[in-house]
């Protein structure tokens, strides 16, 4: 059988080269081929020996997720749709900047946490990544970026922020950001790698100890009531248990901060009086917040705050002294922004089992 050597931590790496008789220096070279220079040819791994070569050509392989579509907007994000098998399909999305191009990576094939303003929520779970799904959006968009003469652009920058929630897929998510940070692998700064999530109190206390990189936090509501509606899992680590992990958290993380996510839904979270709750619930953690100007779907049942109370919202939380962005929308032309993502290809999955359901 091929392996896929996409789906090997790094200590893998070196049981297998031991398996093989080699010395652990060619896991480090094998490493540096696949995951620094993006080479999935072993043909071309030109510093090891042939016989090497040829074991690694029979039993090897270096597979990503098969793409489906490979878009470009006008404002240069690039959407690659990925196909996870039994009609799954994923997205990592690529953002280029004027002095970073980051890269925001799916976790989970759906999600379960069932927030109401998210599309990838609403279409529930069907399954955890595998480290090579997850770790081979990022090995394919700096192989994709290099094939195209783009080498310059290549990823300086991770966001855990695509689809699903990485906290519940714990084991292989780490993983990953562990070759994102290995100097034979991707040789990101920890400061550089973002995960986001919903708020998994546990899960955050075992990341501090296990890859504390930097951390954003999905809040989106300042009080418990209204957290429960929009973010359910509120409802079994509610506010002040977050708050807490989140500064917990921020002993062990390379940041000294945390950035509090929250989309500005109309008539929802974006009055005044929900800027000044804002201010008092995280007044305790250092904090940036990010406001979001939510993405439309269809059904969702909301709508993006207006430009004006975004302003008002914002100027609010600037008198008080926070740090405070708004999100600009990238790529929504070819539905690339948060919570907009793999919406289509899913709606057919769903068509495809509805017929399954009323014919079967
Ligand atoms: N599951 C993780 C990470 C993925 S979502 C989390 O929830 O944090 C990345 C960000 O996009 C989160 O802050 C999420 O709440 C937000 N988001 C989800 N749907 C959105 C939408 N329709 N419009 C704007 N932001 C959205
Ligand atoms: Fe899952 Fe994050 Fe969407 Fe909530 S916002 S449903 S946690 S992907």
């Amino acid at each position: 059988m091929t392996v896929n050597l996409l789906e090997f931590e790094k200590q893998r790496f070196v049981q297998f080269c031991a398996e093989l008789g080699e010395k652990p220096f060619r896991a480090r070279q094998l490493m540096r081929w696949i995951h620094q220079s993006g080479v999935g040819d072993f043909d071309a791994m030109t510093d090891m020996a042939k016989s090497l070569r040829s074991v690694l050509k029979r039993d090897c392989e270096v597979l990503p997720p098969k793409v489906i579509s490979d878009h470009t907007a006008g404002d240069g994000t690039r959407k690659w749709l990925l196909d996870v098998n039994a009609g799954n399909a994923i997205e990592a999305v690529f953002i280029p900047e004027r002095t970073r191009s980051t890269l925001c990576i799916s976790s989970q094939a759906g999600c379960a946490l069932e927030c109401s303003f998210c599309s990838t929520g609403r279409q529930g779970f069907n399954r955890n990544l595998t480290l090579g799904e997850i770790i081979g959006q990022l090995w394919l968009a700096n192989h994709s970026l290099a094939a195209d003469g783009e080498d310059a652009r290549r990823v300086t920058n991770v966001v855990m922020m695509g689809m699903g929630e990485p906290l519940a897929n714990f084991d292989n998510v780490v993983a990953a950001m562990q070759l994102m940070l290995d100097d034979n692998a991707y040789g990101l700064s920890r400061r550089r790698v973002t995960l986001s999530t919903s708020g998994l109190v546990p899960q955050m206390d075992r990341l501090g100890d296990a890859c504390p990189v930097a951390l954003a936090v999905s809040l989106h509501a300042p009080n418990d009531e209204l957290r429960n509606q929009l973010v359910p899992i509120n409802r079994k680590y509610p506010l002040k248990e977050l708050m807490a992990a989140c500064l917990r958290y921020i002993e062990k993380a390379p940041r000294d901060f945390v950035t509090f996510e929250y989309v500005m839904l109309d008539g929802v979270n974006d009055s005044v009086a929900n800027a000044r709750e804002l201010i008092r619930l995280v007044s305790p953690v250092p904090c940036k917040i990010n406001l979001i100007p939510f993405n439309p779907f269809p059904n969702s049942g909301y709508t993006r705050s207006s430009v004006p109370a975004i302003e008002r919202f914002k100027e609010i939380l600037i008198t008080a002294g926070l740090i405070v962005t708004v999100r600009r929308t990238r790529g929504d032309d070819i539905d690339a922004a948060c919570g907009q993502l793999a919406g289509r290809v899913q709606d057919k999955t769903r068509r495809r089992e509805r017929r399954i359901a009323e014919t079967g």
